[in-house]
């Protein structure tokens, strides 16, 4: 806990910790990847674009926090970080740019700016030292997930005291409904909700600021949720967002899609780490008023080699539900990206923002 009060703390001191290098006054990052409107902190590091290697710049210090948070930065987090982009930092550039899909070049370029800035989950991406990240699914260290006799059920609920006041539990309740049940129709887990908060084996509540687990939410954007590896349970969703279920009725620039962010979430409860793969649900970052409703292939193989396929499941049935739905992005094709499966793993793809 004490480490992130600690990163909290830089982001308020920063300003009064270091002068802003000239180099840095004209930040030349394109209009169209700025993330205008973000109202969060992670907005200061636009004026590090372009730095690389030697550069030494106001706000450093703050990104190489940020990477650490994230699991790009090995080591004890340090409080007095340096404002050099040391060999260090060019790694962790490197594992970034790998992780997203960006272009490799170890400096932070636009694209890996605009990247950084985005809102994301609050769990550390798994990054694996030295070596090239494969563009697919990722477990967390020691693969845990839920050990119970298959089909399992599992107990879902919604703490009373930990709602926001601007959206009925009906809502709440119905997002979380349609985000289970998708991936339920893949494996054979079935999740039910209980009144009985207390036994449930997921429980899910918004909460603001420090909570109690030593990961602290952060306000409007920054991070948007977290949930925590089997068998936890623990589904926490930042309250300082602007949550909606239905854009129409919403119409906040900042808005994040609730049923997006739990779907994305239930995958942590359910053993799955952080995806490379851009399209796919247990991709680490989303933008506001951007939906992820449709699970990806690789969102589908990743859970299903922890539990087994459902009995019903077939990818053409996944295929039929991405071309159905009302999700804000194109469905991926699963008929091409199945039968190209094979050259994805061995020639990975790099995907670019916008
Ligand atoms: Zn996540
Ligand atoms: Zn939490």
């Amino acid at each position: 806990m004490l480490l992130f009060l600690t990163y909290s703390s830089l982001f308020f001191l920063l300003p009064l910790s270091c002068t802003p290098s000239p180099a840095t006054a004209k930040p030349t990052i394109p209009t169209n990847l700025k993330s205008n409107n973000y109202t969060h902190g992670w907005r200061r590091f636009e004026k590090l674009v372009h730095a690389k290697r030697g550069s030494h710049i106001c706000g450093i210090s703050l990104l190489k926090s940020y990477f650490h948070r994230f699991g790009y930065l090995s080591g004890q987090q340090d409080r007095n970080y340096s404002e050099e982009f040391d060999s260090d930092l060019e790694l962790a550039v490197i594992r970034y740019q790998e992780k997203h899909g960006l272009e490799v070049s170890g400096t932070l370029d636009p694209k890996t700016i605009s990247a950084i800035m985005s809102p994301r989950c609050g769990i550390s991406d798994s990054v694996k030292s030295g070596l090239h990240t494969t563009e697919r699914y990722v477990y967390f260290p020691g693969h845990p997930r839920w050990f119970r006799q298959i089909p399992m059920t599992l107990t879902y609920a919604f703490s009373a005291e930990n709602l926001i006041p601007y959206m009925s539990l009906e809502d709440i309740s119905s997002a979380f409904r349609r985000a289970f049940s998708k991936w339920e129709s893949v494996i054979p887990v079935r999740f039910e909700e209980t009144g009985d908060y207390g036994s449930a084996d997921i429980r899910i509540g918004f909460y603001g600021g420090e909570h109690g687990d030593g990961q602290p939410f952060d306000g409007v954007l920054g991070v948007l949720a977290h949930a925590f590896s089997p068998p936890s349970g623990k589904f926490h969703l930042d309250a300082d967002e602007r949550w909606a279920v239905d854009f129409e009725r919403e119409k906040s620039k900042v808005a994040v899609d609730l049923e997006s962010v739990a779907l994305h979430e239930i995958g942590h409860v359910l053993g799955l780490a952080h995806s490379t793969v851009r399209e796919a649900v247990m991709y680490p970052s989303l933008k506001p008023r951007e939906k992820k409703l449709d699970l990806t292939l690789d969102d589908v193989e990743g859970v299903q080699a922890l539990y087994g396929s459902n009995p019903n499941f077939t990818v053409e049935s996944l295929q039929e539900y991405s071309e159905t739905s009302n999700s804000y992005h194109p469905a991926v094709d699963l008929r091409h990206r199945s039968t190209k499966w094979a050259m994805f793993l061995a020639v990975p793809i790099l995907y670019f923002f916008m």
